[in-house]
């Protein structure tokens, strides 16, 4: 799928829009979501333009894909979830009710996130 330029993470990185930042390297940014599902609710994101995480798992280099996961293990690290536990979730495309084309790793924790999926609506 082509990368949307305009998308709202895209003009995140730009700097066009703020975002409250968790955690940034060369590679990667992690920042609070701003409509909240659970306590801890922060997004981890590349800096490259991929769409979904099969993108970036086909089409990202060796070291943006392991700075990707090193991001995700520091976020845990710094909003203090390692021990109670957390959840990690990608939405990608159609089906996966992705709202924005850029690939994001959403880390959920500070309270029971209850069940894995809800059923589909009608
Ligand atoms: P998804 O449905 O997986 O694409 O999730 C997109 C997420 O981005 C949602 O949880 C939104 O609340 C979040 N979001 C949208 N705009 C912003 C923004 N400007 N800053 C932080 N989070 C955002």
């Amino acid at each position: 799928m082509a990368y949307d330029e305009h998308n709202i993470f895209a003009r995140i990185l730009r700097g066009e829009i703020p975002n409250n930042t968790v955690y940034e390297d060369e590679h990667v940014l992690a920042f609070h979501d701003i409509n909240p599902q659970a306590p801890v609710h922060v997004l981890v994101i590349p800096k490259g333009p991929y769409v979904t995480m099969a993108d970036l798992g086909a089409t990202g280099s060796a070291v943006e894909q392991a700075a990707f996961l090193s991001a995700i293990a520091k976020v845990v690290e710094l909003t203090n979830v390692e021990e109670t536990g957390y959840r990690l979730i990608c939405n990608n495309g159609r089906d996966g009710i992705q709202e924005v084309p850029h690939v994001h790793v959403h880390v959920l924790g500070g309270r029971s996130l209850g069940r894995m999926l809800s059923k589909p609506r009608e």
